[in-house]
């Protein structure tokens, strides 16, 4: 990129966090400063880089999209993160969302033993953000895993934090059976692209479950064994 094209996005990049803080959609230091961390425009096909810092989703191939920048920061502040938490999130896309994640988990600027496991179930798409994620330089916070989301990841489990960037018809069983008691679980639920809510699903430390809803949002379709 040319010197005037960076200039271009980094000052896009600021007003879009003015503008995410006035309306309060940034709400605490640690997702500002990973939102500030992460360059968006590396997890975008070329032709489409100039566009990193419009508020939209964009499509990243195979029918999907990294989502608006918006929505990535509405999630992180949901589930309220901290530094060393393992995360499980479903759904890689562009690997864009899991790199924000893994900043506030595992800033760059520490040692600490955060991590995000990602699954994503188009196998292009995989390698797609896995070649985004080395080039951001997150492939030591950040494992994308090729597979059905929807069962989880038992492998790694259990987690302190889950994410679901895709809406499924229900919350899948087995992301509750291995978030950890005192976890939280986000995860849009609702039709194929239409009538969806965000849920919030907390496990507390005796292991009872509660959930919230957190709004209305649109998302690609959850697809899998528990997904549509
Ligand atoms: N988080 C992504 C990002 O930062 O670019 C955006 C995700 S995109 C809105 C939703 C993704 O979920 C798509 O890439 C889609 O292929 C994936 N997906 C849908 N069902 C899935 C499943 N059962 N397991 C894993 N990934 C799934």
């Amino acid at each position: 990129m040319t010197d005037k094209r960076t200039r271009t996005l980094e000052e896009k990049k600021e007003r879009l966090i003015r503008h995410f803080i006035s309306s309060k959609t940034l709400k605490t230091e640690k997702v500002i400063r990973a939102f500030k961390e992460v360059p968006r425009e590396l997890f975008l096909p070329n032709s489409l880089r100039d566009n990193a810092y419009n508020d939209t989703p964009l499509p990243i191939g195979n029918g999907q999209t990294i989502s608006a920048p918006h929505m990535c920061v509405i999630m992180a502040e949901i589930l309220d993160l901290e530094i060393g938490m393992k995360v499980l999130e479903i759904g890689t896309g562009s690997g864009y969302h899991a790199a924000l994640i893994a900043e506030i988990v595992a800033p760059s600027d520490e040692k600490t033993s955060g991590h995000v496991f990602s699954i994503e179930r188009v196998k292009k798409l995989s390698e797609f953000a896995r070649k985004n994620i080395e080039q951001a330089k997150f492939s030591d916070r950040v494992t994308v895993i090729h597979g059905d989301g929807t069962l989880g990841y038992p492998e790694q489990a259990p987690y302190d934090r889950i994410l679901v960037t895709a809406a499924g018809p229900k919350i899948p069983e087995p992301l509750i059976d291995q978030l950890k008691n005192g976890g939280k679980l986000v995860i849009p639920i609702g039709g194929v692209y239409f009538f969806q809510t965000l849920i919030l699903l907390t496990k507390d430390l005796e292991g009872k479950i509660t959930k919230e809803k957190r709004g209305g949002v649109s998302f690609v379709p959850l697809i899998g064994e528990h997904g549509h």
